[in-house]
């Protein structure tokens, strides 16, 4: 009898700074028909009222930090941790693994020929470990500024400051199999995104064939 075994797709990490573009690249792909796991997302799920990990922090840091709602309060919870390495890492110590457990088993259970594991901080938290390739999405830092300035507004500071508590361009292009320039227009990304879905597509062709 054939032995059934649980494979994981090819994963595919994309990742890049803020603003750069990377939900409209990943809008690019899922639109060709490939599955998403957005780390942020789970990160967010796993703390969900209800859930066991909120309920670890609720016992932990007290009810200061749940919104009316019941859902967690970030900024009280960040204000908490802020300045407080033993309390950030108890944080992490709680949440790493739950998110690290979910994110793989969200991955192992895509059903597309690759999977896309969209992690802004894919690099600053790791996480390269996971996936089979990395693409990173880069545009020039100025362009950044403002494209994320004309999304979200705020101030340029705010956004300057999130800028340099990520790794820098050039780490994380040192860091990358495939890079998609997305300084030009957004319809010439379609061209650079089916160009990557064919590389990727032979490449888990490949895979799969090395499989026994
Ligand atoms: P974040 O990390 O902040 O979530 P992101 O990397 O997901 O951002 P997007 O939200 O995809 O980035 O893009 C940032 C902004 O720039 C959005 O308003 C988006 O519509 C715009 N944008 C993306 N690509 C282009 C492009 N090629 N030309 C012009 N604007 C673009």
């Amino acid at each position: 009898m054939n032995q059934t075994t649980t494979t994981t797709p090819l994963v595919i990490g994309l990742t890049g700074g803020i603003g750069s573009g990377k939900t409209t690249v990943a809008n690019g792909f899922a639109a060709l028909g490939i599955e998403l796991v957005d780390a942020d997302q789970v990160a967010r799920e796993l703390v969900q009222p209800n859930s066991p990990a909120l309920a670890h922090i609720v016992a932990h840091f007290g009810a200061e930090v749940l919104q009316a709602d019941g859902q967690l309060d970030r900024a009280a919870l960040r204000s908490r941790v802020f300045s407080q390495p033993a309390a950030k890492e108890w944080l992490n110590q709680l949440l790493h693994p739950l998110i690290r457990q979910e994110m793989q088993r969200q991955l192992a259970s895509a059903r597309s020929p690759y999977v896309l594991f969209v992690a802004p901080l894919l690099l600053e938290n790791q996480l390269q470990d996971r996936v089979d390739r990395v693409l990173v999405v880069d545009i020039p830092e100025p362009l950044q500024l403002q494209r994320t300035l004309q999304r979200d507004g705020g101030s340029e500071q705010q956004i300057a400051a999130i800028m340099a508590a990520q790794i820098s361009r050039t780490e994380r292009l040192a860091a990358a199999d495939d890079v998609i320039d997305n300084s030009a227009a957004p319809e010439q990304l379609s061209a650079r995104i089916a160009q990557l879905h064919r590389d990727y597509l032979q490449l888990a062709n490949q895979r799969a064939f090395k499989k026994p």
